[in-house]
C-alpha cells in the first residue's frame, strides 16, 4: 500500500497515444483512471502533485496539503480552502466519511446514480465503526449529544477495518496502515492495469480542433509539453478543472461556487484524556432542514496548537489531550469567483453566519450535555470546492463539456449547494463515467442509450476478479 507507485519515462510518454488521459488523481480521477484501465483502455493519468510513499508525518502535510497559494487558498475573509496536490488528492488527508450518495439530487438534473453508488459501495470497505474503534472520547461526545436531544449516530467510513489496531494514529497525513481508504489505492490498481502516471505534469490547457479535443498541454520540470488521447478527462478538482477549462476557452467556468465552510468547536473535559488512536468523524447529526451538520473531529496535536493560535487561544496550545472538538459544517449558498490564477473570491453571508451561530450553540450544549468546560470556536475553513463546471450549464447528464470527447469527473460538476462529504458520490460519477465511455468506445460515440447496457453486476464481476489478481500481484 505504500509501495511508490511506477512511473513511466517522458520518452515513453511522447511516443504513446493514449485511448484516454485523466487529468487528476482525487476520488473523481482515479475511479475513472482505474475502471478504464482494467476494461483494456490505454490511459494516461497526469497528476501534478507528487506521488512519493506515504510517509503520514507532518512533513508530508505541510508540503502536500498546506501550501499557501497551492493547496491552501485563502478569500479575502480569511477563509482557508484546503486541497491535496498529490497523487490521491484531498482524499489522501480526508477523514474517510463515505456520506450516502443523495440520489434525488442528481434525479434532478436528469442523473441517476442508482447502480453506481451501489456498484461503489459494494467495492469500497464502508461501514460504520466497530464498537472496538470507538474511543472513550467519541462515546462520551456521542452521550452527550444524546442527552441534548440529537439523533447523534456512528457514521458510515470507507475504513478496511481488519487492518485496524488499538494504537494505530489516524492518517491525518496520509495512512501508512493502509486502513483508511483513499484514491491513492485506485491509481494503484489502474497503473497495475497498465496505466501510465506521470507525477509533476500541472495541465494547463486543453488542445482541440474544430470542437474535438485532441489532447492537453501540460508544465512538468519547467518544461511544456504535449499528451494526445481520443478522450479527455478533466478531474483536477473543484478548483483546477474549471481553470483548465477556462485556459481552454470556456470562460464561464468557475463561477457560484460552494466550498461547505467549516469551524470547530472546542471544550476542555477534565476527566477524560484523548487516545492516540482517535478517529476523525467517527459519529455526529446531520441538520438538513438546518444546513448543517455537526460530528466528533479530534485532531492531531500540531493541528490542535495551529488552531488555538489562529484564535488567540495561547493557554489551549498545548491542551490537546483534554480537548474535546465538534465539526461544524455548514451548506453555503452559491456564490463568487475563482480568478483566472486560482484566486477564490468568495465571502461568508450573512446567510452563512447565522447558521455558522446557530451551529455554535448546537455544538456548545452538546459539549456541555458531555461534561466539558471553557468552550470556544476555532476559524473559518473549507475542504470541498465543489460546483464550478455544474452538471446542466457546463457539462451535460454524461458530464459531456461543449468541447467534443472532453469530459469533466470531480467535484466541480455536482450541480447545487451542497454541505455533505463528497468523496463516496465522486466515486459513483467516475464508475457511471466510465461505463459510459466504455460502452460508447466501439461505435465511436457514446450514446445515453448505451448506458442501460450492462451496469452493476457485468462490470462488478470483472472488477472483482480484477481486483482479486491485483491483490494477488501484490502478494506476490
Ligand atoms: C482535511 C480534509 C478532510 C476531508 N474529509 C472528508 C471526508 O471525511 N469525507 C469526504 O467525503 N470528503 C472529505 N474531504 C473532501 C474530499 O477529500 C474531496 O472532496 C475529494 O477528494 C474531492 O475529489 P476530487 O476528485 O474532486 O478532487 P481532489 O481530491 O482535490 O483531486 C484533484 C486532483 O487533481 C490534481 N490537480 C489539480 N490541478 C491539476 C492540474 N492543473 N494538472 C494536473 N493535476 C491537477 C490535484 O493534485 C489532485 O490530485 C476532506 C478533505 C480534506 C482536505
Amino acid at each position: 500500500m505504500t509501495q511508490p507507485i511506477q512511473q513511466n519515462t517522458m520518452t515513453e510518454i511522447d511516443r504513446a497515444g493514449y485511448d484516454l488521459i485523466v487529468v487528476g488523481t482525487g476520488p473523481g480521477g482515479a475511479t475513472v483512471a482505474r475502471d478504464m484501465a482494467l476494461r483494456g483502455k490505454k490511459v494516461l493519468i497526469l497528476e501534478w502533485g507528487p506521488g512519493a510513499p506515504i510517509r503520514g508525518n507532518v512533513a508530508q502535510g505541510l508540503t502536500e496539503l498546506m501550501v499557501p497559494g497551492r493547496s491552501i487558498l485563502f478569500t479575502p475573509q480569511g477563509l482557508g480552502l484546503v486541497r491535496g496536490i498529490t497523487t490521491g488528492g484531498s482524499s489522501l488527508f480526508y477523514y474517510a466519511c463515505a456520506w450516502p450518495v443523495p440520489l434525488e439530487l442528481f434525479r434532478r438534473h436528469g442523473v441517476d446514480l442508482t447502480a453506481d453508488a451501489a456498484a461503489a459501495r459494494a467495492e469500497l470497505p464502508i461501514a460504520p465503526l466497530a464498537d472496538r474503534m470507538m474511543t472513550p472520547m467519541a462515546l462520551r461526545l456521542m452521550a452527550g449529544a444524546r442527552d441534548a436531544g440529537l439523533d447523534w449516530r456512528k457514521l458510515d467510513k470507507n475504513m478496511v477495518q481488519d487492518r485496524w489496531k488499538p494504537g494505530h494514529a489516524f492518517g491525518y497525513f496520509g495512512d501508512v496502515h493502509g486502513v483508511k481508504w483513499s484514491a491513492r489505492m485506485f491509481v494503484d490498481e489502474a497503473v497495475a492495469y497498465g496505466a501510465v502516471l506521470l507525477n509533476g505534469a500541472q495541465v494547463t490547457r486543453v488542445l482541440s480542433e474544430r470542437g474535438c479535443a485532441t489532447g492537453v498541454e501540460f508544465v512538468k520540470g519547467g518544461q511544456t509539453r504535449i499528451a494526445s488521447a481520443e478522450r479527455i478527462v478533466l478531474a483536477a478538482g473543484g478548483i483546477g478543472s474549471p481553470l483548465i477549462l477556462r485556459a481552454s476557452g470556456i470562460r464561464e467556468a468557475g463561477h457560484d461556487f460552494f466550498f461547505d465552510p467549516l469551524f470547530t468547536v472546542c471544550g476542555t473535559m477534565k476527566d477524560l484524556r484523548l487516545q492516540d488512536d482517535e478517529i476523525p468523524m467517527s459519529a455526529g447529526v446531520h441538520l438538513e432542514d438546518e444546513g448543517y451538520m455537526m460530528t466528533d473531529l479530534p485532531f492531531p496535536p500540531l493541528m490542535h496548537t495551529l488552531f488555538s493560535a489562529q484564535v488567540g487561544r495561547l493557554d489551549k496550545l498545548f491542551a490537546y489531550r483534554s480537548t474535546a472538538r465538534i465539526m461544524v459544517k455548514w451548506k453555503d449558498a452559491l456564490g463568487g469567483r475563482l480568478t483566472d490564477r486560482g484566486g477564490v473570491r468568495k465571502r461568508l453571508t450573512a446567510a452563512d453566519k447565522k447558521i455558522a451561530r446557530h451551529g455554535f450553540e448546537n455544538a456548545r450544549r452538546v459539549l456541555r450535555s458531555a461534561g466539558a468546560t471553557d468552550i470556544y470556536r476555532t476559524w473559518y475553513l473549507a475542504a470541498h470546492p465543489g460546483g464550478t463546471v455544474k452538471i446542466g450549464h457546463l457539462v451535460d447528464a454524461d458530464l459531456k463539456s461543449p468541447i467534443d470527447k472532453l469530459y469533466v469527473c470531480d467535484c466541480s460538476v455536482i450541480p447545487e449547494a451542497w454541505g455533505l462529504p463528497p468523496s463516496l458520490t465522486l466515486v459513483a460519477l467516475g464508475k457511471r463515467l466510465a461505463r459510459y465511455l466504455a460502452a460508447g468506445w466501439s461505435t465511436g460515440v457514446p450514446t445515453v442509450a448505451a448506458l442501460a447496457g450492462p451496469t452493476g453486476a457485468e462490470v462488478l464481476q470483472t472488477q472483482r476478479q480484477s481486483a482479486e489478481r491485483v491483490s494477488a500481484l501484490r502478494r506476490h
